[in-house]
């Protein structure tokens, strides 16, 4: 039985660790932080995330999805919101049973947190910052406030889980040449701002709230997700520079301008607008992929570290915790054979991290823009009424939030041929209730083969 030590006790970080511990591993897990239960998280750092079933799947792998399930806000679809205040809201998918989840970043993090305690092998070391990792000396530089040391890992397993400026990453970047290592990143234009939109006075939510609501604008848009407190998380994605851009919009003037043109039926709820707006930070989004994920059948990375994407499919987390569950299972298949296991992890999840991160990327236009486009909701109304009329049809959306048994590599390929064909049908169809369904299905049936 290796030891093991992950670096990053974020969302994949810790569950990989708890899991690790169930199986009888004595795990280390340092996190460069403070322990978050005892601190402020600051304000504007992505606070409620979409929980779906990839990702509830792998805590369930923990015995974890029923705690996490008593912390989440089911989200019904998506409820649009156009210039005029007109709401119309779209369901995730045709069937009752499937939704998305709203669920709170540290809520989350500290409930993993939390059971770490209940293993003996396991140790959390917080405001531990594992600052750099020699594959090659096999050691770890670890820094605290007080000093740095270096942690002798030759004898162990040593999972990189520390998010989109991974460490471990970066010395994998280092002796690129040697490894023929890729790598590569990408920003948005856009980048994001969270907002606070608080609960009513009498501690009410103040818009409906199983949604994930979407403001789409003329390139650019506004989501609010709901929180158990009755308040709601609110991101402004913008572009940087432009017209309605970050840096563009900055005097009081402009920013009232710009939320009573294209956010009127809410601004009244943001009684700190102007404060917010001016001290949260306008953060980047981008996408890294690389490979190898492992070296010398020791060092692996996990998540964001391995493949951060764009937020716009609500699977980055989910993601990132679907790692865990496939990691495992390859510990099941080649039980202790580390060298086999992180070898066939990598290649059974890099064709899925690349099929999501393409999927996100496409889904920035589609939240944006599409949402806003008369035949994209006709095609959302066809796959929907096939959704309730043939249980065997999953959507796009469905397959890759819904469909945790199918890989997202497989969904996006079904997925976007069936698109096609709907987008078609849609093009040509003035009233939706007039749609030969059958024909429909039988139609897409034939494309996907
Ligand atoms: C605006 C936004 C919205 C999002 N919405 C969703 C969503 O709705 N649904 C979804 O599924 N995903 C969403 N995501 C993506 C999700 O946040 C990430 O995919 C997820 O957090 C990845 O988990 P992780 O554990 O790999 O990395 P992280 O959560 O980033 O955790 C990494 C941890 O490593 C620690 N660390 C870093 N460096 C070191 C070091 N040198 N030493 C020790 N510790 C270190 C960090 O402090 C951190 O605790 C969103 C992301 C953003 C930015």
């Amino acid at each position: 039985m290796k030891d093991v030590v992950i670096i990053g006790a974020g969302l994949a970080g810790t569950l990989m660790a708890i899991r690790l511990a169930q199986r009888g591993h004595k795990v280390d897990l340092y996190e460069k932080r403070p322990d978050l239960r005892k601190t402020d998280i600051s304000a504007g750092r992505s606070i409620n995330l979409a929980l779906s079933d990839r990702g509830l799947q792998a805590l369930a792998m923990a015995d974890l999805d029923d705690k996490a399930k008593e912390l989440v806000i089911p989200m019904h679809g998506r409820m649009i919101h156009s210039i005029d205040g007109h709401k119309t809201l779209y369901r995730y998918s045709g069937r009752e049973e499937d939704w998305i989840n709203s669920i709170s970043r540290p809520g989350l993090n500290s409930l993993l947190l939390d059971e770490t305690e209940k293993y003996d092998g396991l140790q959390v070391y917080f405001d531990h910052d594992a600052a750099r990792v020699d594959t090659i000396n096999k050691d770890i530089t670890i820094k605290t406030s007080d000093a740095t040391a270096k942690l002798d890992v030759s004898d162990k397993i040593v999972i990189g889980a520390d998010g989109a400026g991974s460490s471990l990453r970066r010395e994998m970047q280092r002796r690129s040449n040697q490894l023929r290592y890729n790598f590569s990143q990408t920003f948005l234009d856009t980048g994001y701002k969270e907002l606070c939109l608080p609960a009513g006075p009498d501690g009410t939510f103040q818009i409906e709230k199983n949604a994930l609501h979407i403001w789409p604008r003329d390139g650019f848009m506004m989501i609010a997700l709901p929180n158990l407190d009755a308040s709601f998380t609110v991101t402004l994605f913008m572009r940087f520079d432009g017209p309605n851009g970050f840096d563009t919009i900055q005097s009081d003037d402009q920013i009232h301008a710009l939320f009573d043109k294209n956010f009127k039926n809410v601004k009244n709820f943001f009684p700190d607008l102007i404060h917010e707006y001016r001290t949260n930070p306008s953060s980047s989004l981008g996408t890294i992929r690389c490979y190898p994920w492992q070296i010398d059948g020791q060092f692996l990375l996990i998540g964001d570290a391995a493949h951060a994407i764009v937020p716009f499919y609500g699977q980055g987390m989910n993601c990132s915790f679907e790692d865990c569950l496939i990691l495992d299972r390859c510990i099941d298949a080649d039980e202790g054979n580390w060298d086999a296991i992180l070898k066939n992890f990598q290649s059974i999840r890099k064709q899925d991290a690349d099929a999501i991160a393409d999927l996100a990327e496409d889904n920035f236009y589609e939240m944006r823009d599409a949402t806003a486009d008369p035949v994209f909701n006709k095609k959302r109304q066809i796959e929907l009424a096939l959704e309730q009329e043939y249980p065997e049809y999953y959507s796009k959306y469905s397959l890759v939030t819904f469909k945790e048994e199918i890989p997202y590599h497989k969904a996006m390929a079904l997925g976007r041929k069936q698109d096609e064909v709907l987008m078609k049908i849609a093009a040509n169809t003035d009233d939706i209730s007039q749609v030969d369904l059958a024909w429909v299905f039988e139609t897409v049936k034939a494309v996907d083969g």
